[in-house]
């Protein structure tokens, strides 16, 4: 009758990794794969990317030059790639238009071109994704306010608690493999807070914050993205 069944193909697993591209393009997040580091054993570590040891960003650019047009939308695509290179990062598309506002304390200097003092602390942040570096950097991850006009959107606001607004531009998670724990990498990232907890509306210092950039100015050279 009707049971002749074809032999299933098994599903391959996919990487931690590559589950954790799947959760973020659940969310209906752009994936942004990215180089992985990896563990080299004159320099401790080094980028998957053909500059190797010499990458000064391992585990932060993307994969392919050509962001625009290689950002990942679908579960096919995200398998695909994982399949081929388990140990890739996740990126996700940040800014107007992809729903996800970032808020960076970025302590590694080497990044941030431009500080500008803040004049209050921003104080606590609503329970939001957060992840926590091992240089005490750390980023939040807030609801995109689609209500802000254009000519407000800063592209990046960078304050001595450095704030972050990044408009096209990506953010890398936190790598899911266990394994990535022991690379020697000058920044290790570890989420506080995962992908499991709904994203919070940005809370009103960081309103007040981007409300007032027009005095303080739309900074996109040289910050991360
Ligand atoms: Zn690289």
């Amino acid at each position: 009758m009707f049971n002749k069944l074809r032999p299933r193909r098994a599903r391959k697993t996919l990487s931690p990794n590559g589950e954790l591209a799947l959760e973020a393009l659940s969310h209906g997040w752009g994936i942004v794969p990215i180089h992985n580091p990896v563990e080299d054993a004159e320099w401790g570590a080094a980028c998957s990317c053909e500059e190797g040891s010499d990458c000064l960003s391992e585990g932060q650019h993307p994969f392919v030059g050509d962001l625009d047009s290689n950002i990942l939308r679908t579960t096919d695509e995200v398998k695909r790639l994982w399949e081929m290179h388990p140990k890739l990062y996740v990126g996700i598309q940040t800014g107007a238009g992809h729903g996800v506002a970032v808020q960076l304390n970025y302590l590694c200097e080497f990044f941030v071109d431009v500080v500008v003092e803040l004049e209050e602390p921003l104080g606590p942040m609503p329970f939001t994704p957060k992840a926590n570096s091992t240089s005490g950097s750390e980023f939040h991850l807030f609801k995109y306010p689609d209500w802000l006009p254009l000519e407000e959107r800063p592209t990046f606001l960078l304050g001595s608690d450095a704030v972050v607004m990044q408009d096209d531009g990506y953010i890398v998670l936190p790598s899911a493999d266990e394994a990535d724990r022991t690379l020697h990498v000058p920044e290790h990232w570890e989420w506080e807070e995962g992908l499991d907890v709904p994203l919070a509306e940005l809370p009103p210092q960081l309103v007040e914050l981007i409300k007032s950039a027009g005095a303080v100015g739309a900074m996109n050279s040289g910050a991360p993205r």
